[in-house]
């Protein structure tokens, strides 16, 4: 494991010699593979308490467009989603004091009894922390209610940027960076996986961010749960943060490849095509990424700050543009089980 110095130093690496150096680790572990999901993002509200200030997707002055979803709402939008093939749910929204727990275990119960092949990816530990606070309880308690209720595993959000600081000017109120790490490791306790973002490219330096990655590093070590770390470039539209210089294509593909480097103990790293577009997710694929998401179906919070994410992407497009990169397509399930690797000849045929 290298140190804070070292691992800093590797920003001042060529574009090239970092990458090969990320992509002989990939290429270890994954040869050429690239992998995806077919999945779908529900997000049951935009009504949020909180007050990020990168945050386009909750109904605030520059986004006056609040929804609540009701239950039969949530199930429907689930249910068409299954029949357009998706494999996985992926639920997250804002912070409303009208979905509560008990709001939230019902409609998973619900999904699981109606569609039991469904993997339920659902809140991110800044939700759970969200409500156990409005209902008094301890995350521990909201955590085993998620389980006993059929959530199959956490995605990564609410991770933002660990750095103190940063975090009170980016997301003040948001779950500490402290508390954010334990919920993932009392999640992994339950014998439960999940995934672990770092958003990039707003106030941050690349030093908070190498900080990011070594706190990630520890607690993997701790509870070992993290299936996929996923660095989400910040998107700079219809939000309060104001930040002139977006990061160049180089510093992001710098970012992914260190973040392959340092994070030796987390499996996969994720090149979110919904946060780096299509094009620069591929490329991602030759600095150390492995993983590209999923179709999506629909996607909203992402896409409210100026992502081209809003309606997903075809499987079809996905398996094609993954194969006309030099890589092959493997479709996997949320925990990376493989469930179809697609040839040149069979994607040929669909086309
Ligand atoms: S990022 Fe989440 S918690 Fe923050 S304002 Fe947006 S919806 Fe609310």
């Amino acid at each position: 494991m290298i140190n804070f110095e070292e691992a800093l130093k590797l920003y001042d690496l060529d574009i090239y010699t970092l990458g090969n150096m990320a992509n002989e680790i990939r290429e270890k572990y994954f040869d050429k593979k690239v992998f995806f999901n077919s999945n779908r993002h529900i997000n049951p509200t935009n009504e949020c308490v909180d007050f990020c200030r990168f945050c386009g997707f909750s109904s605030h002055r520059k986004n006056p467009n609040p929804y609540t979803r009701n239950k039969e709402e949530v199930l429907k939008e689930a249910e068409d989603s299954i029949n357009n093939g998706a494999l996985e749910l992926h639920i997250v929204g804002a912070h409303n004091p009208k979905l509560n727990l008990a709001w939230y275990c019902d409609v998973f119960l619900e999904l699981k009894n109606r569609f039991p092949q469904i993997h339920l990816k659902a809140l991110t530990a800044a939700e759970v922390n969200y409500l156990a606070n409005l209902e008094n309880i301890s995350y521990k308690k909201v955590l085993e209610k998620m389980a006993e209720n059929g959530v199959d595993s956490m995605p990564g959000g609410g991770a933002e940027i660990f750095d103190e600081q940063v975090r009170e000017y980016v997301c003040k109120g948001k779950v500490d960076s402290k508390t954010w790490l334990e919920i993932h490791g009392y999640w992994h306790s339950l014998g439960k996986k999940s995934n672990a973002t770092m958003l990039f490219g707003h106030v941050e330096s690349r030093e908070h961010r190498i900080d990011h990655l070594f706190r990630l590093y520890a607690q993997q070590e701790k509870s070992g749960g993290f299936n996929a770390f996923i660095p989400l470039v910040y998107q700079k539209h219809n939000n309060f943060l104001n930040v002139k210089e977006f990061p160049t294509g180089q510093e992001i593909l710098k970012t992914i490849s260190i973040s392959r480097i340092i994070l030796s103990n987390i499996p996969h790293i994720k090149a979110y095509w919904a946060t780096l577009g299509i094009n620069m997710a591929l490329l991602a694929q030759e600095f150390g990424a492995d993983d590209i998401d999923g179709t999506i179906q629909r996607e909203s919070i992402q896409s409210a700050s100026g992502s081209k994410s809003l309606n997903g992407i075809s499987k079809r497009e996905l398996v094609s543009f993954i194969c006309d990169s030099g890589f092959i397509p493997v479709e996997r399930d949320s925990l990376y089980n493989e469930i179809h690797t697609y040839s040149r000849e069979e994607i040929n045929a669909i086309l």
